[in-house]
C-alpha cells in the first residue's frame, strides 16, 4: 500500500452536517492541506449552465467535462477553480448551482472524468479531502476516514445561516427542501451513491458545536497516526 495515500483524511456526508467547516479547521490545525471535491461538481454544473447544456444528459455532461480544463488550487479557505483559465471560485456557492452539481454529478462518465484530478490532487498526503465518495471511491486507501451527518433540520438551519445576506428572498422552508431533494439525489445515484464507507467513523453533527465535533476527529487522528 501506498504510503502517502495513507496520509489522508476523508470527510464525506450529506449537505450541511459540517464537513466543509471541518474539513478546513482539521486541515488548518495538522498543517495539511484541505480539499473541496465539491467545487469541481460545482464548476462543471456552472459552466453547464452558461453553456446551456442540459445537466441531466450524460453524453453531453460527459462531453463537456471531458473537453474543459479544470484546474485546482487547494487554499486554506477552500479550493480555487480555474475552468479553461477563468477563476470561477466566487460564483460557485449560489442555489441554483447547488441544485445543478446534484444533478450533473450523478453522471458516470462526469465522475469519471473527475477522478483523476481528485487523485492528483492527494496524491502528495497531507491532504484532508471533503465530499461525498472520498471515502469509498477516490480515497478508498485513505488513513483515516470520518462520515457526519444531521438531522435534515439542523442542515438546513445551517445553510439558512450561512446563505442569509447573500442570497435574497430565501427561506428556511426552501433551503430545507433543496437540502431534502440533494440528499435523495445523492443518497440514490447508481454510480458513487453518498453513503459511509465501512471503515469510517460516524459522527451525528445535530448536537454537537463545530469545536466538540473537532476534538472527536483530532482525538481520532492522534489514535491512528501519532500511536
Ligand atoms: O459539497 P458540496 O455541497 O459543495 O457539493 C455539491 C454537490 O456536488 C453535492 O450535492 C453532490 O451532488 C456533488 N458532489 C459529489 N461528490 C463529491 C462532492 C460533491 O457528487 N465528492
Amino acid at each position: 500500500m501506498n504510503r502517502e495515500l495513507q496520509k489522508i483524511i476523508t470527510i464525506d456526508g450529506p449537505a450541511g452536517a459540517g464537513k466543509s467547516t471541518l474539513a478546513r479547521k482539521l486541515a488548518h490545525s495538522l498543517v495539511w492541506i484541505y480539499l473541496d471535491t465539491g467545487a469541481l461538481y460545482r464548476a462543471l454544473a456552472l459552466t453547464a449552465a452558461r453553456r446551456r447544456v442540459d445537466q441531466s444528459d450524460y453524453e453531453a455532461a460527459e462531453a463537456l467535462a471531458r473537453s474543459l480544463n479544470i484546474t485546482a488550487q487547494p487554499r486554506p479557505e477552500g479550493t480555487a477553480i480555474m475552468v479553461d483559465g477563468e477563476d470561477v471560485t466566487g460564483l460557485l456557492r449560489s442555489p441554483e448551482v447547488s441544485r445543478d452539481a446534484s444533478i450533473i454529478s450523478a453522471c458516470p462518465g462526469v465522475r469519471l472524468a473527475l477522478l483523476g484530478l481528485q487523485r492528483s490532487l492527494g496524491a502528495k498526503g497531507e491532504v484532508v479531502a471533503e465530499g461525498r465518495d472520498m471515502g469509498t471511491v477516490v480515497f478508498p486507501g485513505a488513513g483515516l476516514k470520518f462520515f457526519l451527518h444531521a438531522s435534515p433540520e439542523a442542515r438546513a438551519r445551517r445553510r439558512y445561516q450561512e446563505l442569509a445576506g447573500q442570497t435574497e428572498n430565501l427561506t428556511r422552508a426552501e433551503v430545507l427542501k433543496d437540502i431534502l431533494a440533494r440528499d435523495l439525489a445523492d443518497e440514490s445515484r447508481a454510480v458513487s451513491p453518498l453513503k459511509a464507507a465501512p471503515d469510517a467513523l460516524t459522527i451525528d453533527t445535530t448536537n454537537l458545536d463545530i469545536d466538540e465535533v473537532l476534538k472527536v476527529m483530532v482525538k481520532a487522528f492522534r489514535n491512528k497516526f501519532l500511536p
